[in-house]
């Protein structure tokens, strides 16, 4: 099958209020071009130079997502153009994107990563320290960050009451602080589900799925 018809078999599997994240990472730029040219317009990177890189490369409507782990030193490569990050998972991570939004004269939209796997090997704040973060009044001097919702990645495991479980704890915080809204917080965004469980994520409330190997193909490192 082409990426265009895989990304055709996906559409027409979730529902209209369901963001698709076409996950690129390690994929040429051809690839993300047969996406493009199909109407798909988000894409996410889990490397900052291979984003910047492709960012120059392709056209200026691609909205780019950051879905990976992010370095603090690195920020400054994908603040005049990245749309939105996920896997926020500090303050001090927080901070410096505000510090380099601003140089850009740019909001940055942000998720918080919530950790909801049972492996050990997952980024992510506990539902208690997002809330403290959330509640901070450290929080509201950043002007140039909007939090905009939460994200999370299941267990790699093909246990669905398991998968059904994880994407429910992530559910549940998003209750919790979707109505939390101030000036630079403002919930609407789930970001859960992937190639192999987006169907139970979106069960489970999720409203952005993030999709690679089953639009590109498996992934060669
Ligand atoms: C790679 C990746 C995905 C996509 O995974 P697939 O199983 O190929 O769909 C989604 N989210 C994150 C954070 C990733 O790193």
């Amino acid at each position: 099958m082409s990426i265009q018809e895989n990304l055709q078999t996906i559409l027409s599997q979730i529902p209209e209020n369901v963001q698709l994240v076409a996950v690129s990472k390690t994929k040429p730029n051809e690839d993300i071009l047969e996406a493009y040219n199909a109407g798909q317009r988000i894409f996410g990177e889990n490397k900052i130079q291979e984003m910047a890189d492709k960012y120059d490369a392709l056209p200026k409507d691609i909205e780019w997502h950051m879905i990976g782990h992010v370095q603090t030193n690195k920020v400054k490569y994908m603040a005049p153009f990245v749309s939105l990050i996920h896997g926020v998972d500090s303050f001090k991570l927080l901070n410096e994107i505000n510090k380099q939004a601003q140089k850009n004269n740019r909001v940055v939209n942000c998720l918080l990563q919530i950790k909801i796997a049972e492996e050990d090997s997952k980024f992510g704040l506990s539902v208690e320290d997002a809330k403290a973060l959330l509640e901070s009044h450290e929080l509201k001097t950043l002007n140039h960050i909007k939090i905009t919702g939460l994200m999370g990645m299941a267990t790699f495991t093909d246990d669905e009451e398991q998968l059904s479980s994880e994407f429910n704890k992530l559910q549940s915080a998003f209750n919790l602080f979707k109505n939390m809204n101030n000036s630079n917080i403002q919930m609407t965004v789930l970001s859960m589900g992937m190639s192999g469980d987006f169907k139970i994520a979106i069960d489970r409330g999720s409203n952005m799925i993030r999709v690679g190997s089953s639009i590109f193909g498996e992934r060669i490192y």
